[in-house]
């Protein structure tokens, strides 16, 4: 029996793997199967120097799940004598309704708990369930963990996840906001704790996650207060291709001037507006960032209602939690663009807020103070590893499970 412990994010047409020595939380090998049930498939696998790259039809998520098995197992590239070897298999669960609150063993309740919820997440939590399964078929011996997107946002307060809508919405329809990236947040939430030198229960932190999609979480005494993310991801900050905040009374105003049925209008919510939609140049922010810096003016209005959206909520969770001790920027914006800091930054001295210009320019690695010396609050630049937090939750809970058993 290895301590090796295998990740697995299963999308709707993708799986992203990632495997874990359970003990040390030493990545040990990744890889990415893609393009699922397409003529061109992608598969890919990396385990230091030796890798496996393959351009096949792969034609469902079962032949993926089988491949990243085959893999892990074989003479050459592998890790594992055979698949009776790993020691537990930790599953990315985007919804976990109100019933999750931490990662959970993966039993049959749960699996129909999972399949429950997926009226929240129609995308997400069938393509996260077949992975489930797959796994269970392949590596029968290894128990299986489920970690929710959704379970760090569980202690938000009524206050914060209410929509002020008649109360039987919330109460016969479950529909109130959920919040998502949890996994993330939390791990955001734990590193800061570490590198402010405090137990995490005796910290006010503002977590910002800017990556394709994009969340923030006002976080106290390590348990979230609330998050920008509601009953979808939709809510809150803008995004690659998604809006964020709007006013509701527009969908049926845009559904008449554009010729859309609703259905329309949220697809042109989620995948068409952003960055995308505001720059018309991409979804991505290093386009955008450069056009911008070009001269192109939608580019520059693009960033600033970016930036402008993180600002605002930043002033809201300082005062959601009266006051704060770091606020933490991660995920692919959040990590590698000075430019969106800067911004988002520029103007909150009077909070506390202040950068150091050099630091934020030159910040990378995991972990990075960027703000001047005296700030009363820290601003921390930290890499978000939600893989290396589901791995952790999973090695706890199987251990016990398999410490159970033996037992
Ligand atoms: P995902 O949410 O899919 O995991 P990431 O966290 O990788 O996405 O974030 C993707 C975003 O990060 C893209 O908008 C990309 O442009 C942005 N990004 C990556 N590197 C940089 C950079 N150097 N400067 C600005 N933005 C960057």
């Amino acid at each position: 029996m290895s301590a090796d412990v295998l990740v697995i994010n299963c999308g709707s047409s993708s799986i992203k793997y990632e495997l874990f020595d359970g003990e040390t939380l030493r990545p040990l090998a990744d890889g990415l199967v893609e393009r699922v049930g397409e003529e061109e498939s992608g598969f890919r696998y990396q385990a230091g120097e030796r890798t496996r790259t393959r351009a096949a039809p792969i034609p469902d998520h079962d032949a993926g799940m089988a491949l990243i098995a085959d893999t892990l197992t074989d003479p050459e590239v592998g890790r594992l004598r055979d698949a009776d070897e790993l020691f537990a298999v930790g599953h990315r669960v985007v919804h976990g309704g109100e019933r999750f609150v931490e990662s959970t063993l993966v039993t049959p309740e749960v699996i129909a708990a999972i399949e429950e919820y997926a009226r929240f997440a129609p995308l997400h939590n069938p393509a996260n369930l077949v992975g489930i399964r797959a796994a269970q078929r392949l590596f029968s011996q290894a128990p299986q963990v489920a970690v929710f997107d959704t379970a760090f946002h569980q202690t938000m307060p009524p206050g914060a996840y209410l929509y002020a809508l008649p109360y039987g919405c919330y109460e016969d329809h479950g529909i109130r906001r959920y919040g998502f990236h949890g996994t993330s947040h939390r791990y955001l939430t734990l590193e800061a704790a570490r590198v402010l030198g405090r137990p995490p229960d005796e910290v006010r932190l503002i977590t910002c996650h800017l990556g394709n999609g994009c969340s923030i979480s006002a976080v106290a005494g390590g348990r979230c207060l609330d998050t920008s993310m509601g009953f979808t991801p939709l809510e809150g900050l803008v995004m690659g291709t998604r809006s964020g905040d709007l006013d509701p009374a527009l969908v049926p105003v845009l559904a008449e001037a554009l010729g859309l049925a609703t259905d329309e209008v949220i697809r042109l919510l989620n995948e068409e507006s952003g960055l995308l939609g505001l720059s018309g140049v991409s979804n991505d922010m290093r386009e955008v960032e450069r056009a911008a810096a070009e001269g192109n003016r939608r580019a520059e209005l693009a960033l600033e209602v970016f930036c402008y959206r993180v600002r605002k909520y930043i002033g809201a969770y300082l005062a959601a939690l009266g006051g704060a001790e770091a606020v933490v920027f991660s995920a692919g914006i959040g990590e590698n663009s000075p430019e969106v800091r800067r911004r988002v930054c520029t103007g909150l001295g009077e909070l506390g807020i202040e950068l150091d210009d050099l630091a934020n320019e030159s910040a990378q690695g995991s972990v990075a103070d960027i703000s001047v010396a005296d700030a009363r609050v820290r601003v921390l630049v930290i890499a978000t590893d939600e893989e290396r937090m589901i791995a952790e939750d999973t090695y706890e809970i199987a251990r016990s499970v398999r410490q159970a058993s033996a037992g």
